[in-house]
């Protein structure tokens, strides 16, 4: 059994940023992470949109290379039916797509360029203190067994930590269904910069065309179980990939031993524009908590709440706006 700083389960965005942070600290850090999503393969995923503010965030924690290395395109609006919205409005950068594989493959080469262990396997379950309900390791699917002061859940959708704990899932929508896919994109209909939200009753598309015509789709409904035949015409390439998007939320996100990032601790749709910023915001935060918590152990507990505070309250805050949003556009989700 070896001993570490951190233990972080899971190399997506969230889990990378909550790696390299906890090496910036000095931490002995190891991430475990499954396998599959490294495998190489020659398939071109649909891109996701990341919100301008990921770009500024990554340039400031030095990692801006990551981003160019995954980009895909670039957009300055985004228009849904005949209203163009700007981000130069906002006086925001504009908003980027990019190939997840290779972005979380940057990620998780820089980790280990910082000093972090990455272990490819499978965390299965969590370790107890002797005679304490605090979290102090890991056990994984090949049987080995790793202790932490700190264990970072960061497994994504796959939500090891709260599921595991047996804490509540506090819904906030039916279940969801998400298609993504590409497609060809037609050029004399699409602008490369810019993005198309296209409202129905029963949930959106969204198109992200981009330079080298190609065009990213998502498409959200509540009550089609069937992938999209159809994407405005455009022809299909490349694989579906399908996902449960119901907003979610673990309550709570933390105990002594054990913190939930991204979105193994709460999800909402892609329309929120917000799951890599969430991602990348709730990694740096919950490697705040630690060290204070390493030269102040009396007050653990207050340093827990303002994570766990921070975190419900961006959440709720992400539910009202997108709610908001869908009434607006009598999109009739809820
Ligand atoms: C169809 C679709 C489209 C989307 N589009 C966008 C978009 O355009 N813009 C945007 O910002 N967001 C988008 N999102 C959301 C975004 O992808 C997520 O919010 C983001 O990936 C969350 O990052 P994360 O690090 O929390 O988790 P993930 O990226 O899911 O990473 C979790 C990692 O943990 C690993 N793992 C899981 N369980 C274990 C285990 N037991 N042991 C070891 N490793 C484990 C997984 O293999 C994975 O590598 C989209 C999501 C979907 C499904």
């Amino acid at each position: 059994m070896s001993s570490f700083d951190i233990i972080i389960i899971g190399a997506g965005p969230s889990g990378c940023i909550a790696a390299i942070t906890a090496a910036r600290h000095n931490y002995k850090t190891l991430l475990i992470t499954s396998k599959q999503k490294f495998e190489p393969n020659n398939l071109l995923p649909a891109s996701e949109s990341i919100h301008p503010a990921c770009h500024t965030m990554l340039t400031k924690l030095g990692l801006a290379h990551c981003i160019e290395k995954s980009f895909r395109g670039t957009y300055s609006c985004i228009q849904t039916g005949t209203n163009v919205a700007g981000f130069f409005e906002q006086k925001l950068p504009n908003g980027l797509h990019i190939n997840r594989k290779v972005f979380d493959e940057e990620l998780l080469a820089y980790a280990n360029k910082c000093g972090v262990k990455i272990l490819f396997d499978e965390v299965v379950d969590f370790t107890y203190e002797h005679n304490s309900s605090r979290i102090s390791g890991i056990t994984t699917s090949c049987g080995l067994r790793y202790t932490a002061f700190y264990t970072i859940d960061a497994s994504g959708r796959k939500r090891l930590g709260g599921r595991k704990m047996k804490w509540q899932e506090k819904h906030f929508s039916p279940p969801l269904g998400v298609w993504t896919g590409t497609a060809e994109s037609d050029c004399a209909q699409y602008k490369a910069t810019t993005t198309h939200f296209i409202p129905n009753e029963d949930g959106w598309l969204w198109l992200a065309p981009e330079a080298n015509g190609l065009v990213s789709w998502t498409k959200l409904s509540r009550n089609s179980k069937d992938p999209p035949f159809e994407i405005t015409g455009l022809k299909k390439i490349q694989r579906t990939k399908f996902a449960n998007m119901r907003w979610r939320i673990f309550r709570p996100v933390c105990t002594e031993g054990l913190i939930l990032t991204g979105d193994a601790a709460g999800i909402i749709d892609p329309a929120a524009g917000r799951g890599i910023l969430n991602g990348i915001i709730s990694g740096v935060l919950a490697l705040e908590a630690i060290p204070k918590t390493k030269t102040n152990p009396v007050r653990e507990a207050i340093y827990l709440f303002d994570y766990d505070s921070w975190f419900l309250n961006t959440y709720m805050s992400c539910v009202k706006q997108l709610s908001k949003y869908y009434r607006d556009h009598n999109i009739n989700l809820m």
